[in-house]
């Protein structure tokens, strides 16, 4: 009997851990699989006239069985894998998007999801259902569906063109990346470096069989060396080794991959009938179209232009003064901040930590959200987890009504990958009556209690946690009626309004009171400290924002417009970066040939949202703090309007709905302190 086949008769449908062995998995998949496309084939095949119900609503529900042993299985290869674990995600990842493809590729399918789209108007359906329509009739049109035989033909061309050379971008810098190391013998060039750095280094060179130490362009050995070590030159060599990877006309060079990808990125939109990538993938964004990115992010500029010239002409002055240099240059930006950094604020993560023990801010969040949304966590022992470090919570709403379950899997152990994340077992979602309810889980990587000391968090560690549990909290609290349309499945560039919007707590006297007591006194954090991490939050938030605009500029310059004319990627990078520039160029460098997020990753298009899910976060925060961090009519117009809603209607008419109006900077404007006058 394999467990994952059968219906679970565990408390609230929980995952049955305990039962399931890792040799479960594959025939559970293909078991699943093949059900999954029964149900489909049921769907397109049915002799009756398509319908929303029989047609949209079933595909929607279609594979339930399915996405419950991915959802199990994804889980642990995040967190808690092994080789064995690790063979069958190789093994399983090409049968599920073979069986993606099957049914984007489905004629008979999408020709009943056409007829039901094409009496859209006269259906009466809700707007959850519309939302639902139009969401899968474009998972077909945008793959091109609506197409002649022939263009469909030169589509499929493109896309494995376009996965070849992603891959193959991708490939090139990783060699890049490995082809240079920095390897210092004399000891004096190590000053200003920290001891755990150095370490690290001696450890690097070890396993080269060299003396001395080693340092590479990968961010734990590179970051630490720009930004302290005190030998300028060897800070020039690091960064312009960074600087020109995928660009030393090599056998490694992204030059042509980028100008062939972007090429073929319009190709491919102007056949689907777009005019640009941008306009193809911007179309399923908040922000709908490059015109609306481009003026969002102009508009940005404009007002953080003045604070960022500021803040660099200190930094220059701070480099002039403590060491006479004169020309401050990209080697210098990051060892000149921190030393500002230290001298401005002072703020040592040891002073922070022992008013964040994990079990204090855990606690915290809990609070807030029971103060916020009427929440109420409390652990349990009797649902079955994957690791003995995960605890489990019952999540219930004023009325005692079970509204989730709640995981959580804090410590980083062999078998887990790096970083925090927020993702769950079971969505939400109505069937038959009856509301499902959701399995969320948080993970993240903090540093374990030991036997005398308790899990004590950095500030950034105590802001991830809020982070993840915002994410969390949009799962959790999640009430549609179509599991693909539940939480967090919403567009891109609103999926992080809810995380972001629970760090603003973090900052706030009055949630700090709530949890943030020392370990040791119970004394409450004392309210200088709150002040110095305010500060030093938005310390040169001018340079760094002109930076994240820099790159969102650069992706839409790339995406947004014909760029057949484009010969030389140098030439074209100098004209996008010439408004957002600060130190002088280098020549021997570029950005583009090692961009991965928007040549190898999904973020083509895309960049923007970091900076758009702050303008949103912060102008929704900015209702909280003039009703109160704790109004609880706010909180629960938040909650109807955005967090229950998941991606049941377009992101900007709930937020209005919620805000009243479209979001603006200013709120985001004057939290980074980006008011100059
Ligand atoms: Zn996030």
């Amino acid at each position: 009997m394999n467990p994952l086949t059968q219906k679970f008769t565990t408390k609230h449908d929980t995952a049955p851990f305990s039962k399931i062995k890792t040799e479960d998995f594959m025939p559970a998949f293909t078991e699943g699989i093949e059900k999954a496309r029964k149900e489909i084939d049921a769907i397109a095949n049915n002799p009756e006239a398509p319908t929303f119900e029989n047609t949209i609503a079933a595909m929607s529900y279609s594979g339930e069985n399915l996405d419950r042993i991915s959802s199990i299985f994804f889980n642990l290869h995040s967190a808690e894998t092994d080789d064995d674990i690790q063979k069958i995600a190789q093994e399983v990842s090409p049968l599920l998007s073979e069986f993606g493809n099957d049914i984007r590729l489905n004629a008979t399918l999408f020709k009943r999801v056409k007829a039901v789209y094409n009496q859209k108007e006269s259906l009466s359906l809700t707007p959850e259902q519309t939302t639902l329509l139009d969401k899968q009739y474009k998972s077909f049109s945008r793959n091109g569906a609506n197409l002649p035989e022939d263009k469909k033909n030169k589509l499929r061309e493109i896309d494995k063109e376009l996965s070849r050379l992603s891959l193959q971008f991708g490939e090139n810098v990783l060699s890049e990346t490995h082809a240079f190391q920095l390897h210092i013998t004399d000891e004096k060039d190590l000053a200003g470096l920290p001891e755990g750095a150095i370490e690290a280094a001696k450890e690097l060179a070890a396993s080269l069989e060299k003396d001395g130490w080693a340092f590479t362009l990968d961010y734990p050995s590179y970051i630490p060396f720009v930004t302290y070590a005190d030998n300028r030159e060897l800070r020039k060599k690091m960064v312009l080794a960074f600087g020109a990877k995928g660009f030393q006309k090599n056998e490694f060079d992204n030059e042509a991959i980028v100008l062939q990808i972007v090429k073929l990125r319009h190709e491919r939109a102007k056949l689907l009938g777009y005019a640009s990538h941008a306009n193809f993938v911007l179309e399923e964004r908040m922000a709908e179209n490059p015109d609306k990115v481009k003026s969002f992010l102009n508009d940005l500029l404009a007002k953080a232009k003045p604070a960022a010239q500021k803040e660099f002409a200190e930094l220059t002055a701070f480099a002039k003064e403590l060491d006479g240099i004169d020309k401050l240059e990209k080697w210098d930006g990051a060892y000149y901040s921190e030393k500002l950094k230290q001298k401005l604020f002072n703020l040592d993560d040891e002073k922070l930590k022992p008013y964040f023990k994990l079990e204090n801010v855990l606690n915290g969040a809990f609070t807030v959200a029971g103060k916020l949304f009427g929440l109420t966590f409390e652990e349990v022992k009797d649902i079955d987890v994957y690791h003995k470090d995960v605890t489990t919570y019952e999540v219930k709403d004023e009325n005692g009504d079970l509204v989730a379950v709640f995981y959580a899997d804090f410590f980083p152990r062999k078998g887990k990958r790096n970083g925090a994340w927020m993702t769950s077992f079971k969505p939400q979602y109505v069937i038959d009556g009856v509301n499902e309810r959701p399995h969320v889980s948080i993970v993240c990587n903090f540093t374990k209690p030991t036997g005398s000391k308790p899990s004590l968090l950095t500030f950034n560690e105590v802001t991830t946690l809020f982070h993840e549990f915002g994410h969390a909290l949009h799962g959790m609290l999640a009430n549609t009626i179509y599991p693909s349309l539940s939480g967090t499945s919403v567009y891109w560039d609103f999926v992080e309004l809810p995380s972001q919007v629970m760090e603003n707590w973090c900052y706030e006297p009055e949630a700090l009171a709530l949890f943030a007591h020392h370990y040791q006194t119970n004394e409450i954090i004392p309210i200088e400290y709150i002040k110095k991490i305010k500060e030093s939050a938005s310390f040169q938030e001018g340079m760094s924002t002109l930076r994240q605009l820099s790159f969102g500029l650069l992706d839409m310059g790339w995406h947004s417009e014909d760029p057949n004319h484009i010969t030389s990627l140098k030439d074209f990078e100098t004209q996008q970066f010439a408004a957002t520039t600060l130190y002088p160029d280098v020549k021997e460098n570029a950005m583009s040939t090692a961009f991965s997020h928007i040549f190898q990753g999904g973020y083509s298009s895309g960049y923007y949202s970091y900076k758009w899910a702050e303008v949103l976060d912060a102008d929704a925060f900015e209702v909280f703090q003039e009703k109160g961090i704790f109004d609880k009519e706010t909180a629960t117009r938040f909650k109807e309007f955005v967090l229950s809603k998941g991606g049941t209607e377009h992101p900007m008419e709930l937020y209005k709905r919620f805000r009243g109006q479209e979001p603006k900077p200013d709120a985001l404007l004057k939290r980074a302190g980006l008011l100059v006058d």
